[in-house]
Protein backbone atom coordinates (compact mmCIF):
# COMPACT_ATOMS: atom_id res chain seq x y z
CA UNK A 1 0.00 0.00 0.00
CA UNK A 2 1.38 3.48 -0.75
CA UNK A 3 1.71 5.81 2.23
CA UNK A 4 -0.96 8.07 3.24
CA UNK A 5 -2.22 10.33 5.94
CA UNK A 6 -5.36 9.03 7.82
CA UNK A 7 -8.35 10.53 7.44
CA UNK A 8 -9.26 12.38 10.80
CA UNK A 9 -11.92 10.16 11.31
CA UNK A 10 -9.84 6.93 11.55
CA UNK A 11 -7.02 8.61 13.32
CA UNK A 12 -10.15 9.14 16.07
CA UNK A 13 -11.26 5.62 15.79
CA UNK A 14 -7.78 4.88 16.68
CA UNK A 15 -7.26 6.81 19.65
CA UNK A 16 -10.53 5.83 21.21
CA UNK A 17 -9.04 2.01 21.68
CA UNK A 18 -7.04 3.29 23.97
CA UNK A 19 -9.18 5.44 26.27
CA UNK A 20 -12.04 3.04 25.92
CA UNK A 21 -11.27 -0.69 25.87
CA UNK A 22 -14.71 -2.00 26.88
CA UNK A 23 -17.94 -0.52 28.20
CA UNK A 24 -16.64 -0.43 31.64
CA UNK A 25 -13.85 2.20 30.58
CA UNK A 26 -17.15 4.46 29.31
CA UNK A 27 -18.58 4.07 32.44
CA UNK A 28 -15.21 5.24 34.17
CA UNK A 29 -15.02 8.13 32.32
CA UNK A 30 -18.70 9.76 32.22
CA UNK A 31 -18.95 8.75 36.13
CA UNK A 32 -15.32 10.99 36.07
CA UNK A 33 -16.37 13.49 34.41
CA UNK A 34 -19.80 14.08 36.55
CA UNK A 35 -17.33 13.84 39.50
CA UNK A 36 -15.31 16.54 38.18
CA UNK A 37 -18.42 18.62 37.80
CA UNK A 38 -19.01 18.19 41.26
CA UNK A 39 -22.09 16.18 41.07
CA UNK A 40 -24.07 14.90 44.78
CA UNK A 41 -25.71 12.44 42.85
CA UNK A 42 -24.70 10.08 39.79
CA UNK A 43 -27.19 7.45 37.94
CA UNK A 44 -25.70 5.25 36.45
CA UNK A 45 -28.06 3.51 33.59
CA UNK A 46 -26.85 0.28 31.65
CA UNK A 47 -28.44 -2.12 29.11
CA UNK A 48 -27.05 -5.28 28.07
CA UNK A 49 -23.50 -5.32 29.86
CA UNK A 50 -23.04 -1.29 28.10
CA UNK A 51 -23.10 -2.43 24.90
CA UNK A 52 -26.56 -1.48 24.27
CA UNK A 53 -27.05 1.85 26.17
CA UNK A 54 -25.22 3.13 29.07
CA UNK A 55 -26.71 6.40 30.66
CA UNK A 56 -25.13 8.81 33.32
CA UNK A 57 -27.13 11.32 34.85
CA UNK A 58 -25.60 14.22 37.20
CA UNK A 59 -26.91 16.88 39.27
CA UNK A 60 -23.23 18.71 38.54
CA UNK A 61 -22.02 21.84 36.66
CA UNK A 62 -23.78 21.56 33.61
CA UNK A 63 -21.49 22.05 30.20
CA UNK A 64 -22.38 26.03 29.01
CA UNK A 65 -24.97 25.90 25.98
CA UNK A 66 -21.79 27.38 23.64
CA UNK A 67 -19.44 24.80 24.94
CA UNK A 68 -20.82 21.27 24.32
CA UNK A 69 -20.00 20.95 21.28
CA UNK A 70 -16.41 21.54 21.84
CA UNK A 71 -16.50 18.87 24.73
CA UNK A 72 -16.67 16.48 21.96
CA UNK A 73 -13.88 17.72 20.30
CA UNK A 74 -10.33 15.87 20.53
CA UNK A 75 -8.16 16.97 23.02
CA UNK A 76 -10.99 19.99 24.30
CA UNK A 77 -10.58 20.14 28.04
CA UNK A 78 -11.63 22.81 30.75
CA UNK A 79 -9.13 20.96 33.44
CA UNK A 80 -6.29 21.34 32.09
CA UNK A 81 -3.90 24.21 30.70
CA UNK A 82 -0.58 23.92 30.60
CA UNK A 83 1.64 20.23 30.83
CA UNK A 84 2.72 22.06 34.81
CA UNK A 85 -0.78 22.05 35.37
CA UNK A 86 -0.45 18.24 35.77
CA UNK A 87 1.59 18.17 38.86
CA UNK A 88 -0.97 19.90 40.97
CA UNK A 89 -3.90 18.09 39.27
CA UNK A 90 -7.26 17.79 41.44
CA UNK A 91 -9.61 16.63 38.71
CA UNK A 92 -10.23 12.87 37.82
CA UNK A 93 -9.81 14.24 34.21
CA UNK A 94 -7.52 16.12 32.61
CA UNK A 95 -6.27 14.85 28.78
CA UNK A 96 -9.56 15.68 27.29
CA UNK A 97 -9.94 12.20 25.43
CA UNK A 98 -13.04 10.67 27.32
CA UNK A 99 -15.97 12.41 25.46
CA UNK A 100 -13.97 12.54 21.81
CA UNK A 101 -12.93 8.65 21.97
CA UNK A 102 -16.66 7.58 23.21
CA UNK A 103 -18.35 9.42 20.45
CA UNK A 104 -16.02 8.20 18.17
CA UNK A 105 -16.86 4.61 18.62
CA UNK A 106 -20.72 4.67 19.81
CA UNK A 107 -24.17 7.28 19.04
CA UNK A 108 -24.20 9.68 21.76
CA UNK A 109 -26.78 12.02 22.99
CA UNK A 110 -26.13 14.92 25.47
CA UNK A 111 -28.10 17.43 27.43
CA UNK A 112 -26.67 19.52 29.50
CA UNK A 113 -27.67 22.68 31.38
CA UNK A 114 -24.90 24.71 33.05
CA UNK A 115 -26.46 26.00 36.61
CA UNK A 116 -25.86 29.43 35.38
CA UNK A 117 -27.64 29.15 32.22
CA UNK A 118 -31.52 29.11 31.54
CA UNK A 119 -31.64 26.91 28.86
CA UNK A 120 -30.38 23.34 28.17
CA UNK A 121 -28.58 22.07 25.40
CA UNK A 122 -29.03 18.57 23.08
CA UNK A 123 -26.09 17.32 21.12
CA UNK A 124 -26.95 13.66 19.03
CA UNK A 125 -23.38 12.72 17.73
CA UNK A 126 -23.17 9.67 15.43
CA UNK A 127 -19.71 8.13 15.15
CA UNK A 128 -18.04 11.68 15.92
CA UNK A 129 -19.89 13.76 13.94
CA UNK A 130 -22.72 15.82 15.18
CA UNK A 131 -25.81 15.40 13.50
CA UNK A 132 -28.30 17.19 15.62
CA UNK A 133 -27.85 20.12 17.85
CA UNK A 134 -30.85 22.13 19.68
CA UNK A 135 -31.43 24.02 22.59
CA UNK A 136 -33.65 22.62 25.40
CA UNK A 137 -35.20 22.75 28.69
CA UNK A 138 -33.55 20.90 31.00
CA UNK A 139 -32.61 20.38 35.17
CA UNK A 140 -29.40 21.68 35.76
CA UNK A 141 -26.36 19.08 35.08
CA UNK A 142 -25.80 16.84 32.17
CA UNK A 143 -27.53 13.39 31.13
CA UNK A 144 -24.75 11.30 28.79
CA UNK A 145 -26.70 8.34 26.60
CA UNK A 146 -24.13 6.31 24.38
CA UNK A 147 -25.71 3.86 22.86
CA UNK A 148 -24.56 0.17 20.21
CA UNK A 149 -21.01 0.82 21.72
CA UNK A 150 -18.64 -0.14 18.87
CA UNK A 151 -20.94 -0.02 16.33
CA UNK A 152 -18.41 0.96 13.76
CA UNK A 153 -15.40 -1.14 14.87
CA UNK A 154 -16.21 -4.62 14.22
CA UNK A 155 -12.79 -5.54 15.76
CA UNK A 156 -12.76 -4.48 19.10
CA UNK A 157 -16.44 -5.99 18.86
CA UNK A 158 -15.30 -9.37 18.28
CA UNK A 159 -13.08 -8.95 21.11
CA UNK A 160 -15.29 -7.89 24.26
CA UNK A 161 -16.51 -10.40 26.90
CA UNK A 162 -19.37 -11.81 27.30
CA UNK A 163 -22.39 -9.92 28.83
CA UNK A 164 -22.00 -10.95 32.35
CA UNK A 165 -18.32 -10.42 32.83
CA UNK A 166 -18.67 -7.16 31.42
CA UNK A 167 -21.85 -6.42 34.18
CA UNK A 168 -19.47 -7.47 36.51
CA UNK A 169 -16.56 -5.16 35.59
CA UNK A 170 -18.97 -2.14 35.57
CA UNK A 171 -20.56 -2.95 39.08
CA UNK A 172 -17.46 -3.54 40.70
CA UNK A 173 -16.53 -0.08 39.24
CA UNK A 174 -19.44 1.88 40.27
CA UNK A 175 -19.12 0.23 43.59
CA UNK A 176 -15.64 1.69 43.80
CA UNK A 177 -16.61 5.06 43.12
CA UNK A 178 -19.27 5.21 45.72
CA UNK A 179 -16.58 4.20 48.03
CA UNK A 180 -14.24 6.65 47.08
CA UNK A 181 -16.77 9.12 47.17
CA UNK A 182 -19.07 8.53 50.29
CA UNK A 183 -20.21 11.96 49.83
CA UNK A 184 -22.13 11.62 46.47
CA UNK A 185 -25.51 9.84 46.09
CA UNK A 186 -24.42 6.71 43.52
CA UNK A 187 -27.55 4.26 41.92
CA UNK A 188 -26.74 1.59 39.82
CA UNK A 189 -29.31 -0.08 37.04
CA UNK A 190 -28.30 -2.96 35.12
CA UNK A 191 -31.13 -3.82 32.66
CA UNK A 192 -33.67 -2.27 34.71
CA UNK A 193 -32.84 -3.16 37.29
CA UNK A 194 -31.14 -1.64 40.74
CA UNK A 195 -28.31 -3.08 41.79
CA UNK A 196 -26.87 -0.77 43.93
CA UNK A 197 -27.66 2.20 45.73
CA UNK A 198 -25.40 4.53 48.47
CA UNK A 199 -26.93 7.33 50.08
CA UNK A 200 -24.37 9.86 50.28
CA UNK A 201 -24.31 10.30 53.25
CA UNK A 202 -20.25 11.01 53.53
CA UNK A 203 -19.64 7.92 55.75
CA UNK A 204 -17.16 4.66 53.97
CA UNK A 205 -18.50 2.84 56.30
CA UNK A 206 -22.12 3.19 55.17
CA UNK A 207 -21.00 2.70 51.20
CA UNK A 208 -19.11 -0.39 52.39
CA UNK A 209 -22.11 -2.16 53.98
CA UNK A 210 -24.07 -1.55 50.87
CA UNK A 211 -21.33 -3.00 49.05
CA UNK A 212 -20.48 -6.16 50.71
CA UNK A 213 -23.38 -6.96 52.94
CA UNK A 214 -23.93 -6.52 56.45
CA UNK A 215 -22.92 -10.06 57.03
CA UNK A 216 -19.33 -9.61 55.74
CA UNK A 217 -19.13 -6.07 56.84
CA UNK A 218 -18.86 -7.22 60.37
CA UNK A 219 -15.90 -8.96 59.79
CA UNK A 220 -14.04 -5.65 57.94
CA UNK A 221 -11.83 -3.68 60.50
CA UNK A 222 -11.15 0.10 59.84
CA UNK A 223 -7.61 1.21 58.94
CA UNK A 224 -6.30 4.61 59.65
CA UNK A 225 -2.78 5.09 59.58
CA UNK A 226 -0.59 8.44 59.19
CA UNK A 227 2.92 7.91 57.80
CA UNK A 228 4.34 11.43 58.83
CA UNK A 229 7.01 13.17 56.35
CA UNK A 230 10.83 12.56 56.79
CA UNK A 231 13.97 12.63 55.97
CA UNK A 232 12.73 13.53 52.51
CA UNK A 233 9.96 11.11 52.30
CA UNK A 234 6.19 12.66 52.31
CA UNK A 235 3.69 12.08 54.32
CA UNK A 236 0.67 9.45 53.84
CA UNK A 237 -1.99 8.66 55.22
CA UNK A 238 -4.07 5.21 54.66
CA UNK A 239 -7.48 5.23 55.76
CA UNK A 240 -10.03 2.23 54.68
CA UNK A 241 -11.36 -1.23 55.80
CA UNK A 242 -9.80 -4.46 55.30
CA UNK A 243 -11.17 -7.56 56.36
CA UNK A 244 -10.24 -9.67 59.31
CA UNK A 245 -8.07 -12.86 58.72
CA UNK A 246 -11.46 -15.23 58.33
CA UNK A 247 -13.00 -13.40 55.93
CA UNK A 248 -10.96 -13.82 52.57
CA UNK A 249 -11.05 -14.44 48.75
CA UNK A 250 -9.45 -16.75 46.25
CA UNK A 251 -8.09 -14.14 44.22
CA UNK A 252 -6.89 -10.16 45.14
CA UNK A 253 -9.68 -8.44 42.99
CA UNK A 254 -11.58 -7.68 46.10
CA UNK A 255 -8.59 -5.45 46.88
CA UNK A 256 -9.44 -1.81 45.93
CA UNK A 257 -7.25 0.71 45.94
CA UNK A 258 -7.57 4.39 45.84
CA UNK A 259 -5.24 7.40 45.49
CA UNK A 260 -6.40 10.49 46.50
CA UNK A 261 -10.30 9.48 45.20
CA UNK A 262 -8.74 7.57 41.87
CA UNK A 263 -9.35 4.21 41.72
CA UNK A 264 -6.15 2.76 40.74
CA UNK A 265 -4.54 -0.68 39.76
CA UNK A 266 -0.97 -1.32 41.55
CA UNK A 267 0.32 -4.85 42.08
CA UNK A 268 2.86 -3.95 44.62
CA UNK A 269 0.26 -1.93 46.84
CA UNK A 270 -2.18 -4.83 46.13
CA UNK A 271 0.89 -7.39 47.60
CA UNK A 272 1.80 -4.85 50.34
CA UNK A 273 -1.98 -5.05 51.86
CA UNK A 274 -2.07 -8.83 50.96
CA UNK A 275 1.35 -8.93 52.51
CA UNK A 276 0.46 -7.53 55.71
CA UNK A 277 -1.63 -10.81 56.40
CA UNK A 278 1.90 -12.88 56.30
CA UNK A 279 0.84 -15.91 58.31
CA UNK A 280 -2.57 -14.97 58.90
CA UNK A 281 -3.57 -15.92 55.67
CA UNK A 282 -3.00 -19.46 53.98
CA UNK A 283 -1.20 -18.95 50.42
CA UNK A 284 -3.50 -18.24 47.79
CA UNK A 285 -6.11 -16.59 49.78
CA UNK A 286 -6.60 -12.60 50.02
CA UNK A 287 -8.44 -10.25 51.87
CA UNK A 288 -11.23 -7.63 50.88
CA UNK A 289 -10.18 -4.54 51.20
CA UNK A 290 -11.01 -0.72 50.14
CA UNK A 291 -7.89 1.46 51.01
CA UNK A 292 -7.65 5.23 50.57
CA UNK A 293 -4.09 6.67 49.98
CA UNK A 294 -3.71 10.39 50.39
CA UNK A 295 -0.42 11.57 49.72
CA UNK A 296 0.78 15.45 48.03
CA UNK A 297 -0.42 15.62 44.43
CA UNK A 298 3.15 16.41 43.38
CA UNK A 299 3.88 12.91 44.85
CA UNK A 300 2.01 11.18 42.51
CA UNK A 301 2.01 10.81 37.96
CA UNK A 302 -1.14 10.44 37.52
CA UNK A 303 -0.62 10.77 33.27
CA UNK A 304 1.34 7.23 32.79
CA UNK A 305 -1.95 5.61 30.47
CA UNK A 306 -4.75 7.04 28.57
CA UNK A 307 -7.36 5.12 31.24
CA UNK A 308 -5.54 7.02 33.85
CA UNK A 309 -5.91 4.07 36.06
CA UNK A 310 -1.95 3.33 36.83
CA UNK A 311 0.31 6.06 38.75
CA UNK A 312 3.38 6.50 39.21
CA UNK A 313 4.58 7.39 42.83
CA UNK A 314 7.86 9.24 43.48
CA UNK A 315 8.40 7.20 46.56
CA UNK A 316 6.99 3.75 45.97
CA UNK A 317 8.54 2.17 48.80
CA UNK A 318 6.87 5.09 51.32
CA UNK A 319 3.85 4.46 50.13
CA UNK A 320 4.37 0.56 50.39
CA UNK A 321 5.74 0.51 53.97
CA UNK A 322 3.06 2.86 55.05
CA UNK A 323 0.26 1.08 52.91
CA UNK A 324 1.64 -2.29 54.51
CA UNK A 325 1.92 -0.82 58.43
CA UNK A 326 -2.02 0.51 58.11
CA UNK A 327 -3.51 -2.22 57.40
CA UNK A 328 -0.95 -4.62 59.50
CA UNK A 329 -1.89 -2.16 62.54
CA UNK A 330 -6.13 -2.71 61.67
CA UNK A 331 -5.64 -6.38 61.78
CA UNK A 332 -3.53 -6.86 64.88
CA UNK A 333 -5.88 -4.22 66.68
CA UNK A 334 -9.00 -6.19 66.66
CA UNK A 335 -7.26 -9.66 67.82
CA UNK A 336 -4.67 -9.35 70.58
CA UNK A 337 -4.27 -13.14 70.66
CA UNK A 338 -1.96 -12.84 67.38
CA UNK A 339 1.59 -12.83 68.09
CA UNK A 340 2.91 -9.62 66.77
CA UNK A 341 6.34 -10.42 65.64
CA UNK A 342 7.40 -8.86 62.41
CA UNK A 343 8.58 -11.97 60.06
CA UNK A 344 11.36 -11.96 58.08
CA UNK A 345 10.12 -10.09 54.45
CA UNK A 346 7.75 -7.80 56.67
CA UNK A 347 8.63 -3.98 56.30
CA UNK A 348 6.96 -3.20 59.33
CA UNK A 349 7.94 -2.46 62.89
CA UNK A 350 6.76 -5.33 65.04
CA UNK A 351 4.97 -3.96 67.84
CA UNK A 352 6.51 -6.50 70.08
CA UNK A 353 5.64 -4.94 73.66
CA UNK A 354 1.36 -6.18 72.11
CA UNK A 355 2.78 -9.79 72.20
CA UNK A 356 0.54 -12.51 73.98
CA UNK A 357 2.31 -13.04 77.04
CA UNK A 358 1.31 -16.43 78.18
CA UNK A 359 3.05 -17.85 75.29
CA UNK A 360 6.09 -16.08 76.06
CA UNK A 361 6.37 -16.43 80.20
CA UNK A 362 10.06 -17.64 80.72
CA UNK A 363 9.85 -21.22 81.61
CA UNK A 364 13.37 -22.50 81.21
CA UNK A 365 14.00 -26.00 82.07
CA UNK A 366 16.84 -26.96 79.71
CA UNK A 367 18.42 -29.99 82.10
CA UNK A 368 15.13 -31.72 81.90
CA UNK A 369 16.14 -34.28 79.44
CA UNK A 370 12.13 -35.04 78.24
CA UNK A 371 11.90 -35.13 74.65
CA UNK A 372 14.52 -35.69 72.44
CA UNK A 373 14.89 -34.98 68.81
CA UNK A 374 16.96 -37.97 67.35
CA UNK A 375 19.64 -36.85 64.53
CA UNK A 376 18.73 -36.66 61.00
CA UNK A 377 19.44 -39.50 58.66
CA UNK A 378 23.03 -39.84 58.14
CA UNK A 379 22.21 -39.28 53.91
CA UNK A 380 24.79 -36.81 52.46
CA UNK A 381 24.42 -33.50 53.60
CA UNK A 382 21.58 -31.27 52.17
CA UNK A 383 22.26 -27.70 51.00
CA UNK A 384 21.81 -25.05 54.08
CA UNK A 385 18.67 -22.95 53.60
CA UNK A 386 19.03 -20.93 56.63
CA UNK A 387 22.16 -19.13 58.33
CA UNK A 388 23.43 -21.34 61.16
CA UNK A 389 21.28 -20.84 64.02
CA UNK A 390 22.70 -20.83 67.64
CA UNK A 391 20.42 -22.60 70.46
CA UNK A 392 19.91 -19.71 73.30
CA UNK A 393 17.29 -21.51 74.93
CA UNK A 394 13.05 -22.71 74.85
CA UNK A 395 10.52 -20.44 76.15
CA UNK A 396 7.07 -21.06 76.82
CA UNK A 397 8.13 -24.97 76.11
CA UNK A 398 6.89 -24.12 72.78
CA UNK A 399 9.36 -21.73 71.12
CA UNK A 400 12.93 -22.41 70.77
CA UNK A 401 14.64 -19.14 71.27
CA UNK A 402 17.99 -18.81 68.55
CA UNK A 403 20.60 -16.57 67.35
CA UNK A 404 21.56 -15.89 64.05
CA UNK A 405 23.83 -13.51 62.06
CA UNK A 406 21.10 -10.99 61.66
CA UNK A 407 19.31 -11.09 65.00
CA UNK A 408 17.19 -13.30 66.89
CA UNK A 409 15.17 -16.27 65.44
CA UNK A 410 12.18 -17.80 67.52
CA UNK A 411 11.41 -21.23 66.15
CA UNK A 412 7.96 -23.04 66.69
CA UNK A 413 9.15 -26.31 67.76
CA UNK A 414 6.37 -28.24 66.68
CA UNK A 415 5.86 -26.31 63.35
CA UNK A 416 9.33 -26.96 62.54
CA UNK A 417 9.40 -30.64 63.81
CA UNK A 418 6.78 -31.09 61.32
CA UNK A 419 8.47 -29.95 58.72
CA UNK A 420 11.96 -31.71 59.50
CA UNK A 421 9.58 -35.31 59.80
CA UNK A 422 7.86 -34.08 56.28
CA UNK A 423 10.32 -33.66 54.01
CA UNK A 424 12.44 -37.00 55.89
CA UNK A 425 9.34 -38.78 54.91
CA UNK A 426 8.41 -37.69 51.70
CA UNK A 427 11.47 -38.61 50.48
CA UNK A 428 11.35 -41.93 51.67
CA UNK A 429 8.19 -42.30 50.44
CA UNK A 430 9.19 -40.95 46.78
CA UNK A 431 12.19 -43.77 46.83
CA UNK A 432 10.12 -46.59 48.51
CA UNK A 433 13.01 -46.45 51.28
CA UNK A 434 10.35 -45.90 53.86
CA UNK A 435 11.24 -47.35 56.99
CA UNK A 436 8.05 -49.16 58.62
CA UNK A 437 7.84 -51.32 61.96
CA UNK A 438 6.01 -54.76 61.99
CA UNK A 439 3.62 -54.83 64.49
CA UNK A 440 3.29 -58.37 66.16
CA UNK A 441 -0.15 -57.36 68.36
CA UNK A 442 -3.36 -59.00 66.70
CA UNK A 443 -5.76 -56.27 68.24
CA UNK A 444 -7.97 -55.05 65.60
CA UNK A 445 -9.05 -51.75 64.91
CA UNK A 446 -12.49 -50.84 64.92
CA UNK A 447 -13.78 -48.22 62.51
CA UNK A 448 -17.50 -46.89 61.14
CA UNK A 449 -18.53 -48.32 58.35
CA UNK A 450 -17.97 -45.40 56.20
CA UNK A 451 -14.57 -45.24 57.46
CA UNK A 452 -14.20 -48.78 56.94
CA UNK A 453 -14.61 -48.48 53.30
CA UNK A 454 -12.89 -45.40 52.89
CA UNK A 455 -10.14 -47.10 54.10
CA UNK A 456 -10.68 -50.24 52.18
CA UNK A 457 -10.62 -48.79 48.96
CA UNK A 458 -7.63 -47.30 49.83
CA UNK A 459 -5.30 -49.62 51.14
CA UNK A 460 -2.63 -49.88 48.46
CA UNK A 461 -2.18 -45.81 50.06
CA UNK A 462 -2.20 -47.09 53.10
CA UNK A 463 0.70 -49.65 52.23
CA UNK A 464 2.61 -47.23 50.79
CA UNK A 465 2.65 -44.91 53.53
CA UNK A 466 3.94 -47.65 55.90
CA UNK A 467 0.35 -49.12 56.99
CA UNK A 468 0.34 -52.67 56.49
CA UNK A 469 -3.39 -53.43 57.12
CA UNK A 470 -5.55 -56.84 56.90
CA UNK A 471 -9.19 -56.53 56.75
CA UNK A 472 -10.95 -58.50 59.50
CA UNK A 473 -14.57 -58.59 59.38
CA UNK A 474 -16.53 -55.71 57.74
CA UNK A 475 -15.43 -52.98 59.67
CA UNK A 476 -12.20 -53.86 61.13
CA UNK A 477 -8.13 -54.11 60.52
CA UNK A 478 -5.46 -55.93 61.93
CA UNK A 479 -2.70 -53.58 61.43
CA UNK A 480 0.63 -55.67 60.48
CA UNK A 481 3.13 -52.92 60.12
CA UNK A 482 3.68 -48.77 60.63
CA UNK A 483 5.65 -46.41 59.28
CA UNK A 484 8.55 -45.78 61.93
CA UNK A 485 8.30 -43.14 62.75
CA UNK A 486 4.86 -43.44 64.37
CA UNK A 487 5.89 -46.92 66.25
CA UNK A 488 6.58 -45.02 69.34
CA UNK A 489 2.78 -43.16 69.64
CA UNK A 490 -0.47 -44.24 69.59
CA UNK A 491 -0.98 -44.88 65.77
CA UNK A 492 -4.76 -46.43 66.57
CA UNK A 493 -5.52 -42.58 66.78
CA UNK A 494 -3.69 -42.05 64.51
CA UNK A 495 -5.42 -44.52 61.91
CA UNK A 496 -8.84 -42.87 62.82
CA UNK A 497 -7.86 -39.86 61.83
CA UNK A 498 -6.43 -40.58 58.33
CA UNK A 499 -10.04 -42.59 57.89
CA UNK A 500 -11.65 -39.70 57.90
CA UNK A 501 -10.84 -38.56 54.24
CA UNK A 502 -8.43 -40.63 52.52
CA UNK A 503 -8.59 -39.03 49.44
CA UNK A 504 -5.00 -36.93 49.34
CA UNK A 505 -2.23 -38.58 49.57
CA UNK A 506 -0.74 -35.25 50.89
CA UNK A 507 -3.30 -34.98 53.42
CA UNK A 508 -2.24 -38.43 55.22
CA UNK A 509 1.36 -37.75 54.94
CA UNK A 510 1.03 -34.19 56.67
CA UNK A 511 -1.80 -36.20 59.57
CA UNK A 512 1.10 -38.68 59.90
CA UNK A 513 3.47 -35.76 60.22
CA UNK A 514 1.69 -34.08 62.88
CA UNK A 515 0.85 -36.76 65.05
CA UNK A 516 4.71 -37.72 65.26
CA UNK A 517 6.13 -34.26 65.89
CA UNK A 518 7.07 -32.99 69.09
CA UNK A 519 4.15 -31.22 70.94
CA UNK A 520 3.76 -27.73 71.67
CA UNK A 521 4.17 -28.12 75.90
CA UNK A 522 7.11 -30.18 75.39
CA UNK A 523 9.96 -29.60 77.05
CA UNK A 524 13.01 -30.22 74.80
CA UNK A 525 16.39 -30.53 76.32
CA UNK A 526 19.62 -28.86 74.78
CA UNK A 527 20.78 -31.62 72.01
CA UNK A 528 17.23 -32.21 70.99
CA UNK A 529 16.68 -28.17 70.04
CA UNK A 530 20.04 -28.43 68.31
CA UNK A 531 19.07 -31.42 66.71
CA UNK A 532 16.16 -29.98 65.57
CA UNK A 533 17.52 -26.24 64.48
CA UNK A 534 19.95 -28.67 62.85
CA UNK A 535 17.66 -30.57 60.81
CA UNK A 536 15.71 -27.08 59.82
CA UNK A 537 18.31 -25.21 58.61
CA UNK A 538 18.61 -27.60 55.56
CA UNK A 539 14.88 -28.44 54.79
CA UNK A 540 13.87 -27.21 51.56
CA UNK A 541 11.64 -25.47 53.10
CA UNK A 542 12.32 -24.44 56.19
CA UNK A 543 9.65 -21.09 56.31
CA UNK A 544 6.64 -22.86 56.84
CA UNK A 545 5.25 -26.42 58.39
CA UNK A 546 3.84 -28.63 55.93
CA UNK A 547 0.56 -26.95 56.56
CA UNK A 548 1.28 -23.56 55.68
CA UNK A 549 1.91 -22.44 59.28
CA UNK A 550 5.29 -20.19 59.90
CA UNK A 551 7.93 -22.20 61.51
CA UNK A 552 10.11 -19.25 62.61
CA UNK A 553 9.94 -15.38 63.07
CA UNK A 554 12.92 -13.14 62.78
CA UNK A 555 13.84 -9.89 64.85
CA UNK A 556 16.25 -8.15 63.88
CA UNK A 557 19.10 -6.22 65.70
CA UNK A 558 17.47 -2.93 64.55
CA UNK A 559 14.34 -4.06 65.28
CA UNK A 560 15.56 -5.14 68.56
CA UNK A 561 17.05 -1.68 69.15
CA UNK A 562 14.26 0.14 67.88
CA UNK A 563 12.16 -1.64 70.56
CA UNK A 564 14.42 -0.56 73.68
CA UNK A 565 14.09 3.08 71.81
CA UNK A 566 10.17 2.87 72.41
CA UNK A 567 10.31 1.15 75.57
CA UNK A 568 12.54 4.02 76.95
CA UNK A 569 10.13 6.24 75.77
CA UNK A 570 7.13 5.03 76.98
CA UNK A 571 9.69 4.67 80.73
CA UNK A 572 10.35 8.05 80.69
CA UNK A 573 7.10 9.63 78.95
CA UNK A 574 8.54 10.46 75.80
CA UNK A 575 7.44 9.72 72.51
CA UNK A 576 9.81 6.98 71.73
P1 LIG B 1 -11.52 15.67 30.48
O1 LIG B 1 -12.43 15.10 31.51
O2 LIG B 1 -10.20 15.01 30.46
O3 LIG B 1 -11.41 17.15 30.57
P2 LIG B 1 -13.54 14.79 28.63
O4 LIG B 1 -13.46 14.49 27.19
O5 LIG B 1 -13.94 13.72 29.54
O6 LIG B 1 -12.13 15.35 29.05
O7 LIG B 1 -14.52 16.00 28.82
C1 LIG B 1 -14.29 17.20 28.12
C2 LIG B 1 -14.85 18.37 28.88
O8 LIG B 1 -16.27 18.32 28.88
C3 LIG B 1 -14.47 18.40 30.33
O9 LIG B 1 -13.24 19.06 30.52
C4 LIG B 1 -15.62 19.20 30.95
O10 LIG B 1 -15.40 20.57 30.86
C5 LIG B 1 -16.79 18.84 30.08
N1 LIG B 1 -17.65 17.80 30.67
C6 LIG B 1 -17.70 16.52 30.31
N2 LIG B 1 -18.61 15.84 31.04
C7 LIG B 1 -19.18 16.73 31.88
C8 LIG B 1 -20.19 16.66 32.89
N3 LIG B 1 -20.82 15.53 33.19
N4 LIG B 1 -20.51 17.80 33.55
C9 LIG B 1 -19.89 18.97 33.27
N5 LIG B 1 -18.93 19.08 32.33
C10 LIG B 1 -18.57 18.00 31.63
MG1 LIG C 1 -13.17 13.20 31.47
Amino acid sequence: MAIQRLQEKTIAQIAAGEVVERPASVVKELIENALDADASSIHVEVQGGGRRLIRISDDGSGIGADEIALAFAQHATSKLREVEDLSSIRTLGFRGEALSSIAAVSIVQMVSRHRDEKLGMQVRIEGGTIVQQQPTGAPAGTVITVENLFYNTPARLKFLNKETTEKRHITALVTRYAMAYPQVKFVLEQDRRELFRSNGSGALADVMLKVIGLDNFRQMVEVDGYDAAREGRPAVRVTGYTSMPGFNRADRSHIALFVNGRSIQDTRLTYAVSQAYHSLLEANRFPVAAIMIEIDSQEVDVNVHPTKAEVRFRDLDAVFSAVQRAVREAIMAYDRSIPRIAEPSMQSQPRWEDRPTAQLDLDLEEDDPLTAIPEGPGRPVKPRTLPVLRVVGQVGAMYIVTEGPAGMYLIDQRAAHERILYEQFMEGYVNSTLPVRQINTTQPVELSAEQAGKVESALHVFEALGFKLEPFGPSAFVVRSVPEIVAHIDYVALLREMAVDTRVENRLIINICQHAAVKSGQILNQEAMQNLIRQLERCQTPLEAPDGRATLVHLSGDQLAHEFVRATGSATGKPG
